[in-house]
């Protein structure tokens, strides 16, 4: 399949997931479709359990939806075999997880540059490139330490310069700032958007918060395993609401989740 450029980036098809765990069965996903367009930054905002995690794992192709489809830049999953889908995913999708999963025997650069390497990009790590994401995530003078020696944020922080060195069609971001302190939050969402804004990088972030979810061009709210509204906020300068999402919730915004 070819790649318009007006094609979305993530289109999903009556999407359901099904989890038989014994007799019983949960349906976690149920009938989701939705597309992201190229440049656009979405969330998607819901209580625990209302199966967030799980559409992340659908669109990340992490896990085979029971029906439905998900085409990530033009390629459908499921015409793919698990080597090609693993291939796909690491070479057009960047995941920033809750809990930062770098590997901790590694530095922070060791953490890029294994993306990188593992990524199927061609040619040698970009390192302007890298410079400039230290830059805007501010993680310069800790990329040589480990993990362990850097805060959540810092983690996060590197989370994100991994999952964007590779310049995937869409970085994909479950609950990035469930870990994180008010103030590290309101960096790494700052850093989202700026990621979104300067580097024209198409993101879906998910997470409970709808202060966190504030910050996105457009928020689709799930409840039960569907999508139930959709909403645009009126935000002529997202890095505006970003530094100052801590300080309020739009009623509109608490009034819907
Ligand atoms: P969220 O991320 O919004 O909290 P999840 O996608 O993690 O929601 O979970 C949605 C529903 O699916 C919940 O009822 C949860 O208990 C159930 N669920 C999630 N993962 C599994 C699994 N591996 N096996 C069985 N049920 C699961
Ligand atoms: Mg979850």
């Amino acid at each position: 399949m070819s790649t318009a450029a007006s094609s979305p980036i993530i289109l999903a098809e009556n999407l359901t997931k099904v989890y038989a765990a014994g007799k019983i069965q949960v349906t976690a996903v149920h009938g989701v479709s939705l597309a992201v367009e190229r440049g656009e930054f979405v969330a998607i905002v819901g209580p625990s359990g209302s199966g967030k995690s799980t559409l992340f794992y659908l669109l990340g192709g992490l896990t085979r939806a029971t029906e439905g489809r998900v085409v990530v830049d033009g390629v459908d999953f499921a015409t793919l075999d698990d080597g090609q889908r693993t291939r796909l995913r690491k070479h057009r999708i960047g995941f920033v997880f809750q809990k930062f999963n770098l590997l901790p025997t590694l530095s922070a650069m060791g953490n890029i540059e294994i993306a990188w390497a593992i990524s199927g990009n061609k040619g040698p790590l970009d390192l302007k490139y890298l410079d400039h994401l230290s830059d805007l995530l501010s993680i310069k003078s800790r990329l040589k330490h480990r993990p362990s020696e850097l805060s959540g944020g810092e983690q996060q922080r590197v989370a994100i310069a991994r999952a964007l060195i590779t310049r995937p069609a869409i970085v994909l971001a479950d609950e990035p700032t469930g870990n994180l302190d008010t103030k590290n939050s309101d960096a790494v969402l700052q850093m989202l958007v700026r990621s979104n804004r300067e580097l024209g990088q198409t993101t879906l972030m998910i997470t409970h918060n709808p202060e966190a979810a504030s910050i996105a061009n457009r928020i689709l709210y799930m409840r039960d395993g569907q999508i139930v509204s959709e909403e645009k906020p009126s935000q002529p300068d997202a890095a505006a609401a970003a530094a100052s999402a801590s300080l309020v919730v739009p009623s509109s915004v608490a009034a819907a989740v």
